[in-house]
């Protein structure tokens, strides 16, 4: 399909739009004055016509064309005109598809901090819900969905103590790499020998960020351990690292581990979390199908995680969350009904759904049979039904791109066993301190509200500019948090 523009370059907002339609389409672009002749296109035309502009907007599918248009004044701001462009665009593609995405024209990876967003604007939640039905044409399912996690979330957000931080530590690496795997994490028999020298060097910047949270009064609030697959490595030291720069002299709300894949835990590890106060880990089953697990490349059965989880539980965690995906390769509606079921009989405190991201491994899915857009539908409404009736509430949500059937990966959880980190970090309501390679920093306050800190993905460039990215990193740090205090004293 060719997007066309003309009088105009915006192109990324159309793109996204489309892609709720086509998600595997790759796009051609032109420029010309007049749309293609021939084959599928969406075009979006803005002419000067008197004192104000003309936009045009067209679609072509299937050998079908519509077009819809609108004045808009001359000095249109580009984020108004991205989504004068949906707003027209968006009608025509559910006309020619027949496709009703259920996030409506939300492209976005966070609806619910744009309803929270809208509620603020207009003072009214009521008002934020009705856009989200009518202006966005968000479904009246996921509009409730979105707002009952904005009210769950709010206590979360409003017990953060006073300068608080969360602390992420980054491992990006895993035993081996699973088929569906869209992240950057790396097998540990490939990166084995890097392993010593990341030891070196986050041991290194977990001493660095100590001393800032120490010199800027800063408090912490949680840690939260991720990857990757943070157990497919010995964590005893980073742990005592980590315990000896945040957790000393001060209670953590929360300290949680992503154990992950099942293959990775130990009777050895799960004891020495406990030793180093960590509050909460994930065993992540995605899928209690053994044949799925396969397809999916994951060297486990659904029997070990459920001897791994007994095994957390027997050495005394309190609060252990369960990972699902809906969609894999091989999986049917009954399978993965099973697999919730099967979950909810060992009574995690929290259970997160997730929908397979198609975008990576596109071979990989087109050699084995995928559930379609309508059974993954029925898998996440089924875990959303189910975990509500045995008392779990929805409580974070994002979205990715090239979701499955276009949906959304919801935390759920037992009522007071919500993850701190997870709802501060997707609400941007607390500073982020990330610790190696792939890491997310981000600091409140700015021009912006918040101001990331470009991060370095993969470990091999980690390593290699380790120094001098310790040495910007530390001044950059600084600077944002200078300017935060600055922010704080008025
Ligand atoms: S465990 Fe997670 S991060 Fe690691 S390879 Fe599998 S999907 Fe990727």
């Amino acid at each position: 399909m060719v997007i066309h523009t003309y009088g105009h370059s915006r192109t990324y907002e159309p793109e996204a739009l489309l892609k709720l339609f086509r998600p595997a389409e790759k796009f051609e672009f032109s420029t010309e004055p007049e749309p293609p002749a021939e084959g599928e296109y969406f075009s979006a035309v803005l002419l000067p016509e008197g004192d104000a502009r003309h936009l045009i907007c067209g679609v072509r599918i299937g050998g079908e064309t519509r077009s819809s248009d609108k004045m808009l004044p001359p000095d249109t701001p580009n984020n108004i005109l991205d989504r004068e462009i949906s707003g027209l665009l968006y009608p025509l593609l559910c006309e020619l598809t027949g496709i009703r995405p259920q996030w409506g024209m939300l492209t976005g990876i966070r609806p619910v901090n744009l309803l929270r967003k809208f509620a603020v604007r207009t003072g009214s939640l009521r008002q934020a819900e009705d856009d989200f039905r009518n202006i966005w044409h968000v479904t009246d399912e996921k509009t409730r969905l979105a707002s009952e996690i904005l009210s769950v979330q709010q206590p979360i957000i409003d017990a953060a103590p006073e300068n608080s931080v969360s602390i992420y530590l980054s491992v990006p690496f895993c035993p081996t790499r699973c088929k569906y795997c869209s992240f950057v994490s790396n097998s540990v028999s490939q990166m084995g020998n890097l392993i010593d020298k990341y030891y070196m060097c986050i041991a290194k910047e977990i001493d660095m960020v100590g001393d800032l949270v120490l010199e800027y009064g800063l408090t912490v609030d949680t840690i939260y351990i991720g990857g990757g697959t943070p157990t497919s490595i010995d964590l005893y030291q980073p742990l005592d690292w980590l315990h000896r720069n945040f957790a000393v002299n001060q209670p953590l709300r929360e300290y949680t581990i992503e154990a992950g894949r099942p293959d990775t835990i130990t009777r050895e590890s799960i004891g020495f979390f406990r030793q180093f106060g960590v509050t909460r880990i994930s065993v992540n089953p995605q899928s209690f199908q053994d044949d799925v697990l396969k397809a999916a490349g994951r060297p486990h059965t659904a029997q070990d995680a459920v001897d791994k989880f007994l095994l957390a539980r027997e050495l005394g965690f309190d609060n252990i969350n369960m990972a699902f995906i809906a969609g894999l390769p091989c999986d049917t509606v009954k399978g993965f009904r099973e697999s919730i079921d099967r979950a909810v009989a060992l009574e995690p405190e929290s259970i997160t759904v997730h929908c397979l991201a198609l975008k990576k491994a596109a071979d990989f899915y087109q050699s084995l049979p995928m559930p379609e857009p309508e059974a993954v539908s029925e898998m996440v409404a089924y875990a959303q039904k189910t975990l509500k009736n045995a008392g779990y509430r929805p409580y974070y949500l994002y979205r990715q791109k090239n979701m499955a059937a276009n949906l959304e990966n919801v935390g759920y959880a037992k009522p007071g066993f919500e993850s701190a980190y997870n709802v501060m970090m997707m609400d941007d309501s607390q500073t982020v301190l990330g610790i190696g390679a792939g890491a997310s920093t981000k600091v409140l306050g700015g021009k912006r509200g918040i101001e990331r800190l470009t991060e370095c993905k993969y470990p091999y460039d980690y390593l290699a500019r380790f120094d001098e990215l310790m040495k910007d990193k530390e001044q950059q740090l600084r600077e944002l948090l200078d300017s935060q205090r600055r922010q704080k004293n008025g």
